[in-house]
């Protein structure tokens, strides 16, 4: 057996999340270490890349949306730095989101959005038909209204994290491919981890950030994260025009979204939400519906190539928001649970991870995402919680203890559209 070696900290998981975080404590001065994991399961490589909290807001996740809103105006200063450092693109598109509602009720359901953003004080501009297809000559002349919000930006995540994992190179940390499997501790604080084929690492911090996996290392307080599968494609349009904007949909009650990248060579197709755990398969049903819905919006997309087919494994909470900071194991510093957010969430965890290793405190902006707020204790008999950060009602099937065994089919619900 080896000797085990030391870091002054571990990441698990060398996702968008995980990548972050190791770049940004290594700035720092400390030595770091990140247990890869498989790159080709993460859902980073695999999003669409919304950066989106104005049009991905919904009516009970206002403490989500103070934390989106951060991430988001942090993005083009993180950015520049990152592709200074990686010397590569890292693929931010500033350019708006389009909201458009396909009949009468998709109408009618994209008002009753833009009332509620009104109520907030969120920016958006409210476009009859014609004005849809002034701003996106390519939509639908059947499409009856539309939201413009021009600071819903996107980003290429592919590009973003390959830029991460060469910033990372770059700065010195360490990449190690594998699995943590148990995170070891001695008299309640957190001493190495042990990885799948028996090396250890000693360290007295481990930031867990292996998304929709993190209820599976052993060793840690219980997590509650599940995996929610997300089917989606990706389009080239080759000799076709591609859409310019980010386009998102109400169409028949589905909710579909388009977005373009800056070569003109893919637009990103999305996305199932199925409850069926880690099931790998790319179905005929999600892939038609996808298509067939995209074509309503976007007759063009007929003409496209379908040039790829993917799933990946939103993080899911009970809330849908992240679980950030301390818990009950000293030296356990918890990242994941992003859900359908972490693209767009990646900036403001790298820096609360990283104030928090540095001052000992998360940033108020990120302090009520703490895995505490799921404590029964705090849970009202609802099960939402009591203090505002955790502002769902659980779902029964989210109130399963975390690792439990994946839905029979029966239970499993597929629903489309966000992120
Ligand atoms: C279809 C779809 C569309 C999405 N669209 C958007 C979007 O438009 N905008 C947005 O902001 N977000 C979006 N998301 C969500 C976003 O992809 C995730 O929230 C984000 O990628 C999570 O990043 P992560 O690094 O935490 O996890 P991941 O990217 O999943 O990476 C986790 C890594 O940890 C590794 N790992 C697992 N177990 C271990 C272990 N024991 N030891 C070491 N490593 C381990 C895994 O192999 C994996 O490589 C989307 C997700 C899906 C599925």
């Amino acid at each position: 057996m080896t000797a085990p070696q030391a870091a002054d900290v571990v990441v698990v998981g060398g996702g968008l999340i995980g990548t972050a975080i190791a770049w940004q404590l290594r700035l720092t001065g400390r030595s770091v270490v990140v247990v890869t994991g498989e790159r080709s399961a993460a859902a980073s490589g695999v999003a669409a890349g919304m950066l989106a909290p104005v049009t991905e807001t919904t009516f009970t996740e206002g403490a989500l949306l103070a934390l989106n809103q951060a991430s988001i105006s942090q993005y083009a200063g993180f950015v520049a730095q990152l592709e200074e450092a990686s010397g590569l693109p890292a693929g931010l598109r500033r350019t708006p989101t389009l909201s458009v509602a396909g009949n009468s009720d998709d109408a009618a359901q994209l008002a009753a959005l833009a009332a509620y953003l009104d109520r907030l004080g969120l920016d958006c501009e409210r476009l009859t038909s014609r004005e849809c297809r002034s701003y996106e000559p390519l939509l639908s002349p059947t499409i009856r209204s539309g939201l413009l919000v021009a600071g819903d930006w996107s980003c290429d995540n592919r590009l973003l994290w390959a830029a991460l994992v060469e910033a990372s190179r770059r700065a010195g940390v360490l990449e190690v491919p594998g699995f943590v499997h148990q995170v070891e501790s001695e008299h309640g604080r957190v001493s190495g981890v042990v990885l799948a084929d028996g090396t250890r690492w000693m360290t007295a911090a481990v930031v867990l950030a292996n998304g929709a996996w993190a209820a599976q290392v052993g060793g840690t307080p219980p997590i509650p994260v599940r995996p929610v599968k997300g089917q989606i494609l990706r389009l080239d349009p080759v000799r076709m025009p591609p859409p310019s904007l980010t386009i998102r949909a109400f169409t028949a009650g589905q909710e579909v979204y388009l977005v373009p990248r800056d070569s003109g060579r893919e637009v990103v197709v999305g996305a199932t939400v199925e409850q069926l755990g880690f099931d790998r398969r790319v179905t005929a049903g999600g892939v038609y519906e996808l298509l067939r819905d995209a074509r309503q919006v976007l007759p063009v997309t007929a003409e496209y190539v379908l040039s790829e087919t993917s799933v990946g494994y939103r993080p899911g909470t009970p809330d849908n928001a992240p679980i950030l900071g301390p818990c009950e194991l000293d030296g356990l510093l918890l990242a994941t649970g992003h859900y359908r957010n972490g693209v767009l969430l990646t900036p403001v965890t790298a820096t609360a991870i990283t104030h928090l290793v540095e001052r000992g405190t998360l940033p108020e902006v990120a302090s009520g995402f703490t895995l505490d707020r799921f404590a029964s204790d705090r849970l009202a008999p609802d099960g939402s919680a009591q203090d505002g950060s955790a502002q769902d009602r659980l779902a029964p099937e989210q109130l399963a203890p975390s690792g439990s065994p994946d839905p029979p089919p029966a239970q499993a619900s597929a629903t489309r559209g966000t992120t």
